[in-house]
């Protein structure tokens, strides 16, 4: 049994009288503790994937599994608890708190989770020991990606979704942010699954999952990693 296992997932949707297929019978399985990218053009269906596997969007049919257990069959309560217990979120644009600290937007993610790592433990893993006490106005796009790392660190979820978590970043900044999430998916065992169109990416990636127009093109397993430098 792998760790997500998507089977014939089928997402449409409806906007007027016109369906939209997003997701066409994917079927694809991550193992644990793998670093796995999501690759593909504009409109292709990753976000719509990440936000499937998150709880945060419903499927039309299909099954999803995490860890054994069947998500798509759960209520809108049992999803809610999912994505608070469960799974961590980085996304381009940081979505920081402007008028908290960088300790504050980490201790306050945590607070409604119930296994929560300590925040300023998670903020110097990420190498903003010095910089706690910062607001988000007051750090580089770099560090205040770090705190939004930190943030879904916080909760100790099994699994961290990204959605292009490097977009928004220069090329050495991006680098150092994937170092980052390839050494904590190392050290913790976590799970990742990462949007991007970032090609370093693709390098350091346990697994690369190709999708176009709703359907899944290609699943590659690289057998050897490149470290991020
Ligand atoms: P990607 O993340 O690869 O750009 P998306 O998952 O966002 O792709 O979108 C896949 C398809 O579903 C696109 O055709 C998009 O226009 C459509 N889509 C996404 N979200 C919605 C929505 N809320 N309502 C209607 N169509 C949507
Ligand atoms: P609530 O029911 O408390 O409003 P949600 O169900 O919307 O919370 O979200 C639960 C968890 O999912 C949050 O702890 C958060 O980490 C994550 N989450 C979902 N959507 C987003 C988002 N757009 N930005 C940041 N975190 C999100």
């Amino acid at each position: 049994m792998a760790f997500v296992e998507f089977e014939k997932v089928s997402k449409i949707y409806h906007t007027g009288t016109v369906e939209i297929p997003a997701l066409r019978d994917a079927t694809f399985q991550v193992e644990k503790g793998e670093i796995c990218v999501i690759v593909g053009a504009s409109g292709a269906g990753k976000t719509t994937l990440l936000n499937i596997l998150g709880g945060m969007d419903t499927l039309t049919g299909g099954t999803v599994k995490l860890d054994g257990r069947d998500i798509s069959r759960y209520d809108r309560r049992q999803l809610t608890e999912y994505r608070r217990r469960d799974v961590g979120f980085v996304f381009q644009f940081y979505n920081l708190i402007q008028n908290l600290t960088a300790l504050e937007n980490v201790e306050i993610a945590a607070q409604l989770c119930p296994h929560p790592l300590d925040a300023a433990e998670v903020l110097r893993e990420v190498g903003l020991g010095e910089r706690m006490k910062n607001f988000p106005a007051q750090l580089s796009g770099g560090e205040q990606q770090r705190v939004a790392i930190a943030r879904a660190l916080a909760k100790n979820p099994k699994l961290l979704l990204c959605d292009e978590p490097t977009g928004a970043l220069d090329y050495v900044t991006g680098k150092n942010i994937l170092k980052l999430l390839q050494d904590t998916c190392r050290r913790t065992g976590m799970t990742v699954v990462i949007i991007t169109h970032n090609s370093a990416l693709t390098a350091m990636a346990d697994r690369v999952i190709s999708i176009k127009s709703g359907t899944i093109q290609s699943v590659r397993k690289n057998e050897h990693v490149t470290p991020v430098e």
